[in-house]
């Protein structure tokens, strides 16, 4: 069954060798299943965006030898499409205007989990007007969000108790990723999401969201995270270096060696074109190894 990938870095800097196998990954899993596979650029953080680094991953991604298809989606061209599905929300009783902030909260002795404050709902019944205030998502019924990942197999995050009523568009006009990341998926058709493990928990989020908006929940594969030499993620915020062109080839082999797969004797010697045809055609699923992430990734912050 063709299934529809996609990658969607944020350009708040160059890819790093945890986003080149996040890249990897998703290319491999839609193209061994004859899938198509797309780009987006998740731009829709506009503060955080360092300029010229959205440009700068797609030819990074073209010297590694990925080759997407159709034009590249950017999340800062979708905002009408955010408003949309957050107005039918409100609309109907599954969101509502909150006029707390973080330090408010803070005072109030409110409760962290791993993915931020646990917000207890203390505006759900004010009716706020939504202009100028965030918008959070009801998950007073939410319960316990169960899926399954072909990697980490069964997971599942008690909403209410673990999260509480997260925000789905910020005070000041920014919409929250996880309302981009459901809607995109949706609209772009994606039906396997593929991606770093440190958004496994975060999925219920995306799982309730679906609900709501009448979504049907794509598939989710999450892999491993790079850590660097002092055991933290790599990422934009730790410094990781950016992937360099000059040795694309044996950057790949080592992204293939980190996915669990075997690439053989003397594949680095090969053109990136040559070394992705065989990670597709060898590509096994089965064998990416499980690592439980140490911290996940939050997305309020
Ligand atoms: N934009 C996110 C990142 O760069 C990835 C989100 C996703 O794949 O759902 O970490």
């Amino acid at each position: 069954m063709p299934a529809n990938g996609r990658f969607a870095p944020s350009p708040s800097g160059p890819l790093h060798f945890g986003s080149l196998v996040a890249a990897l990954a998703s290319y491999c899993q839609a193209k061994f299943r004859q899938g198509r596979w797309l780009v987006r650029i998740e731009d829709v953080d506009t503060p955080r965006v360092v300029e010229s680094a959205g440009d700068q991953i797609l030819r990074d991604l073209e010297a590694f030898g990925f080759d997407w298809d159709g034009p590249v989606l950017y999340q800062s061209d979708q905002f009408e499409h955010y408003r949309y599905y957050l107005e039918k929300l409100l609309a109907q009783g599954d969101a509502y205007a909150c006029e707390c902030s973080r330090r408010s909260l803070r005072r109030q002795g409110v409760s962290s989990g791993p993915l931020g404050q646990i917000y207890p709902g203390n505006c759900r019944r004010k009716k706020l007007d939504p202009n100028g205030h965030s918008i959070r998502l009801d998950t007073a019924t939410a319960a316990t969000i169960e899926f399954h990942d072909q990697v980490y197999g069964r997971c599942e995050l008690n909403l209410p108790a673990a999260v509480g009523d997260f925000v789905l568009k910020r005070a000041d006009n920014i919409y929250a990723y996880h309302l981009a990341v459901v809607v995109d998926d949706q609209l772009q058709g994606i039906d396997e999401v593929v991606r770093g493990a440190d958004l496994l928990e975060n999925t219920c989020l995306h799982i309730w969201l679906q609900q709501k908006l009448g979504f049907a929940t794509p598939r989710y594969l999450h892999i491993p995270l790079v850590d660097n030499a002092q055991g933290v993620k790599l990422s934009k915020q730790t410094g990781a270096s950016p992937i360099d062109h000059r040795n694309a080839s044996r950057q790949l082999v080592a992204a293939l060696s980190h996915l669990g797969q075997s690439p053989e004797v003397g594949l680095h010697q090969g053109n990136p074109d040559e070394i992705l045809r065989w990670a597709i055609a060898n590509w096994d699923q089965t064998s990416i190894p499980v690592l439980r992430p140490s911290s996940a990734e939050n997305f309020e912050d």
